[in-house]
């Protein structure tokens, strides 16, 4: 007698195929079960979802479907917990995505290659430098025990000390706390302690602590191996902290997956993938420095892994701890007072380790009143030839809008506009080109206007490049304590396209070896430049007036974090500045940075929001269209807004008319977006549901047989 199964597979995003199929196996098999099965004229990787008929249990197949039976069972496997399947569903509905694609991506990329015996060779291969656990082996494992040397981790401060005792404080609600941290408060510490106590109170437990780019903080894993290192001495292995990020190979995902769903990884570090990590025994979430945009995926299933990490806690009931000096305005809102509404609990730490809690003073440069074309106005200049003459350190920070180095003719009206987008190129100047940064599309330089043939064209305006050949030649007299002539360096996405090159770059600035760093934002995250007294941001003023509303939030969020990265050093805080060149210097975002005040920041930017009913004070969704015409891809979100004007919930949600993207063509396709809101979680929720089912009927509708894609974007952070 077989029975049958419901089993998710990959299927396409929009196919009709989004539930899962129904397969028939010789036995029964436990929900999370992986299978593999045929599909079409392949086989493929399933995960057996359910085995009873209720809501989500297998569709009925057409009537000439035969039930095929499943290939092969991946015994050596565990089940996927309920938790996990739990996760993936709320991610599929929430985010408007199919189950199986969800499901499907969530696993590491290899294990869908391997068959049942391939898999089972590759469980019994040990951990390369696994220290062997043959008897004859443990003296040698015995000599790298830190018994020797005693070692004790740092005092805690008394504001560590208090956060801490709230986290663990059984009568206090259990989360999700928001550790709203000043930079260099001790927020890792926090992480380190909470992760501690939940290893040392279960054998078995998990952590998950999640970082916005890894590749940015690999001193976070330096800290969490030495520590745990210390800790756990003998049982450290080789796989109990393991990380996951996109920038690790096929065979090296694949290892830290199964170390994570066999139990053996304790701790799970990594970016925002990480939060679909198997772990049986997850009793922790950290999600540090919460506010990054790099937590929400941007492509396929439109997931925030910072709300997936709450929802996640939740389901495992487990605390989830979210970091940041700069929370997302939405995190802030929900830390208010519980009386008010607030759901998170809100835990401070406003000083920096050490007491040095001065935090940079901020020095607002009028630029009404410099010469006009000046991009370093003469006072900020002379501040930074004395830091320099001092043997300090300077960070020169720039926003790439506004300054990318286009090319223009001196004579008409020629600009180094992409032939394929709405955008111009970018002039690099090392290899002489012009490069799109939206399609890639790149040409040599042209030696004369290819409009009128004028051989005069040079870049309007600058990028980092230009900015720091600009601030060498002005900084050419100005010596060094030892008499030795300025450095001046740069750290960019150009700067870092070799792998290994960012690690040397910033040891170069570690060193001593750079007096002045200029860079974009890349350069204001997380790094603990010590040296650094002098932080200047160019041209931030941008932001103030973008179409965004997040725009605003994110400025104040940089250059928080980069008037952190200055005065780092003890003795070097006293004196740091923090410099902003800008046309509205009493702008109250100015203001609050000056007063280094993020909830005042907060209060301004959440009454303005409450007032324009933004979030958090409603709720987002994107519909988004690509064709080769605006008109095609318009029209297609036109007829689309109509459907929705049928839908029962419509009267609680806002549709808005079909607008291009800000660069509206790229690599010769036009985008066009619209915009859903509603004060309902719920009302939209529903009402995207009951929508993309006409929307898939929409697309097969000759009329709109010119999209070539459309995608639902669920809370997106840009608009
Ligand atoms: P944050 O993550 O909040 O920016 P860090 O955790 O990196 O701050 O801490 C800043 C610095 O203070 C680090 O060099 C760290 O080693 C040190 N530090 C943190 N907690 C303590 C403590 N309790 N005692 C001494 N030094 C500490
Ligand atoms: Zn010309
Ligand atoms: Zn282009």
């Amino acid at each position: 007698m077989s029975v049958q199964l419901s089993v998710l597979v990959h299927t396409p995003a929009h196919s009709q195929l989004a539930g899962p199929l129904t397969y028939q196996s010789e036995l029964p098999l436990a929900p999370g079960t992986l299978v593999r099965v045929p599909l079409g004229q392949r086989e493929t990787l399933g995960v057996v979802w359910n085995t009873q008929l209720g809501a989500d249990a297998p569709q009925p197949p057409p009537s000439n479907w035969e039930i095929k039976p499943i290939t092969a069972v991946l015994g050596g496997l565990q089940p996927l917990s309920d938790a996990w399947k739990q996760l993936v569903g709320f991610s599929a509905s929430y985010y408007q995505r199919s189950l199986g694609e969800v499901a499907l991506s969530a696993l590491p990329p290899q294990l869908k290659g391997l068959d049942a015996t391939q898999l089972e060779r590759r469980l019994r291969r040990k951990p390369l430098s696994a220290p062997s656990s043959e008897p004859s082996a443990a003296t040698e494992s015995d000599t790298w025990q830190p018994t020797t040397s005693p070692w004790a981790p740092p005092e805690l401060t008394p504001a560590q000390a208090e956060v801490l005792q709230r986290m663990h404080c059984t009568h206090t609600q259990k989360g999700p706390f928001l550790l709203f941290g000043a930079t260099g408060s001790g927020k890792t510490e926090v992480y380190l302690r909470a992760v501690q106590k939940v290893l040392e109170a279960d054998p078995k437990a998990q952590a998950l602590v999640m970082v916005p780019e890894i590749n940015l903080t690999p001193q976070l894993e330096a800290r969490f191996e030495q520590r745990f290192a210390q800790l756990l001495g003998a049982d450290f292995k080789p796989d109990t902290l393991v990380s996951m990020h996109s920038g690790m190979t096929g065979p090296q995902r694949l290892k830290s997956w199964l170390a994570a769903h066999q139990g053996n990884a304790r701790i799970v570090l990594g970016t925002r993938m990480a939060i679909f990590a198997s772990m049986p025994h997850l009793q922790l979430i950290v999600v540090d420095e919460e506010h990054d945009p790099s937590y929400k995926q941007q492509e396929g299933a439109r997931y925030s892994a910072r709300d997936l990490a709450v929802f996640r806690a939740r389901l495992e009931n487990a605390p989830v701890i979210l970091g940041s000096a700069t929370p997302s305005l939405e995190s802030w809102h929900h830390s208010r007072p519980a009386a008010e509404g607030g759901r998170y609990l809100r835990l401070e730490m406003p000083d920096r380790v050490g007491g040095q809690s001065s935090f940079p003073l901020v020095r607002r440069v009028d630029m009404n009143h410099q010469p006009k074309s000046a991009v370093f106005s003469p006072p900020l200049l002379q501040a930074i030839q004395d830091r320099v003459a001092r043997g300090e350190q300077c960070m020169v920070l720039l926003n790439r809008r506004g300054y990318a180095p286009v090319l223009q003719c001196s004579d008409c009206d020629w600009k180094s506009a992409c032939a394929h987008c709405s955008a111009y190129r970018v002039f690099h100047k090392t290899d002489r080109t012009l490069r799109c940064h939206h399609c890639g599309y790149t040409e040599r330089v042209p030696r004369h206007c290819p409009a009128c043939g004028n051989p005069d064209i040079r870049p309007l305006g600058r990028g980092t490049e230009q900015l720091e050949e600009h601030l060498s030649e002005l900084l050419h007299a100005v010596a060094r304590p030892d008499g030795s002539p300025v450095r001046v360096a740069r750290i960019d996405a150009d700067t870092t396209q070799k792998k290994g090159t960012l690690e040397s770059q910033l040891a170069s600035v570690h060193a001593g070896d750079v007096d002045v760093l200029v860079g974009t934002q890349m350069i204001a995250k997380g790094h603990d430049f010590r040296g650094i007294t002098l932080v200047a941001a160019l041209n931030p003023d941008g932001a103030l007036f973008s179409s965004d509303f997040r725009a605003p939030e994110r400025l104040f969020s940089l250059l928080l974090q980069a008037a952190g990265r200055a005065g780092r050093s003890p003795d070097l805080s006293a004196q740091s500045e923090m410099w902003v060149q800008t046309h509205h210097p009493q702008h109250p975002l100015y203001a609050a940075l000056k007063a280094h005040n993020y909830p005042e920041f907060a209060r301004q930017q959440l009454s303005e929001r409450e007032q324009s009913t933004l979030p958090p004070f409603s709720y987002q969704a994107l519909l988004r269209a690509d064709a080769r015409t605006q008109e095609v891809a318009q029209g297609f979100l036109n007829a689309a807004r109509l459907a929705a004007t049928q839908l029962p919930a419509a009267e609680h949600v806002s549709c808005f008319a079909a607008v291009p993207l800000t660069i509206q063509r790229v690599a010769n396709v036009e985008r066009a977006q619209m915009l859903l809101e509603s004060t309902s979680r719920t009302a939209l929720q529903h009402h995207l549901a009951q929508w993309h089912t006409l929307l898939h009927a929409l697309k097969k509708d000759p009329a709109h047989k010119g999209v070539i894609r459309w995608a639902v974007d669920v809370d997106p952070l840009a608009i």
